[in-house]
């Protein structure tokens, strides 16, 4: 127990295995977990795959970061656009529809850096998703003042699409 409490990372803690042999198996590989197994933001991972996992792990590069940008923009855009068309044809802002946009530019992100994560990564998938909601404030305000104009529907529309998503439900 000395020694888990020594080690200073959570994610990777080694533990003792102590519960009956071949009634917990690795998450990763699907092999009975016998004498020790690591826990990998909680789930319960043999050695031989912690050891893979830890070596084998993607390296972020600049250019896989610039290609996630990238293809991150390209999701944007196309978050745009499907969040304006959906206001304008519907008249409704749904805010979860900025979790939609978010979920999209991720998804690209992830393509354009063929996996690689990490916190710069988030911080652009926000900030494109931010963008997005944003902008597509300005052809739905459009459509509302040719359509809705003076009514408080449309200004709380557009008072929705501006504000951070994560207020906006
Ligand atoms: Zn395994």
């Amino acid at each position: 127990m000395d020694s888990l409490h020594s080690q200073p990372t959570p994610q990777f803690g080694k533990a003792e295995y102590v519960g009956e042999p071949g009634t917990d198996r690795c998450s990763a590989c699907g092999q009975p977990v016998i004498h020790e197994y690591y826990r990998v933001n909680g789930v319960m991972v043999c050695p031989a795959c912690t050891a893979s996992a830890q070596t084998s792990l993607p390296k972020d590069t600049h250019g896989s970061f610039v290609r996630a940008v990238l293809f991150g923009s390209g999701g944007a855009l196309f978050g745009l656009i499907l969040y304006s068309a959906f206001g304008i044809i519907t008249g409704l802002m749904i805010g979860y529809l900025s979790l939609a946009v978010g979920y999209l530019i991720g998804k690209a992100m992830m393509m354009g850096s063929k996996g690689i994560g990490g916190r710069r990564y988030q911080i652009v998938a926000v900030l494109l998703t931010y963008a997005a909601v944003s902008m597509s404030a300005i052809p739905i305000a459009n459509r509302d003042a040719v359509e809705a104009r003076g009514a408080t529907a449309g200004a709380e529309a557009e008072t929705c699409a501006t504000a951070a998503p994560v207020t906006c439900r």
